[in-house]
């Protein structure tokens, strides 16, 4: 469970500046304008195997668009890590920021892509137990600090998109 806090407020530390200051984004505006224009036709939006169930793209989504389903079974991603759910996404909430995908700590800590997107995750292949097993470097001064802050749940809800 350490580590799954551990991935998670990664996540967070790595994005925050992204996700708090929209600074270095990788947001694909023109992708966006496809969706918005109707040029794209969305397909599936959550990788639903290789995702970790660990909801930080519900959390950070400032419209409420991804809710976490509970899953039927739950699964056991490596030894201490069950993925109890997984996020499903409405597009009619959804205004294509695509902080679910930046903030997915399979982008955010590994650089792999998310496993979820606004307009089609696409294939994602990745072996999630070698992934999480890597060793991750944070201070507990730097956990401890972006607990606090993430202690207050309506920062990420007031930004402006
Ligand atoms: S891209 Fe859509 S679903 Fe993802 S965080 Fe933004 S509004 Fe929410
Ligand atoms: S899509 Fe990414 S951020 Fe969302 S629950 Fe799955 S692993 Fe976590």
């Amino acid at each position: 469970m350490k580590d799954f806090i551990r991935v998670f407020l990664e996540g967070i530390i790595n994005n925050s500046k992204r996700i708090l200051f929209a600074s270095d984004r990788v947001t694909d505006i023109e992708m966006r304008n496809k969706i918005l224009e109707g040029r794209v036709t969305p397909t599936d939006k959550v990788a639903e195997i290789p995702c970790i169930g660990c909801g930080g793209c519900s959390n950070v989504c400032p419209t409420g668009a991804v809710t976490m389903l509970d899953l039927d079974e739950p699964v056991e991603i490596i030894e201490g890590m069950v993925k109890k759910q997984i996020p499903v996404l409405n597009s009619e909430k959804c205004v294509n920021c695509y902080y679910c995908h930046d903030f997915c700590p399979l982008y955010a800590l590994f650089g792999k892509a998310g496993t979820i997107h606004p307009n089609d995750v696409g294939e994602v292949e990745l072996d999630i137990g070698d992934l999480l097993e890597k060793p991750i470097k944070i201070s507990d001064d730097k956990l401890t600090f972006i607990a606090q802050y993430l202690s207050d749940s309506t920062v990420l809800k007031k930004r402006k998109i």
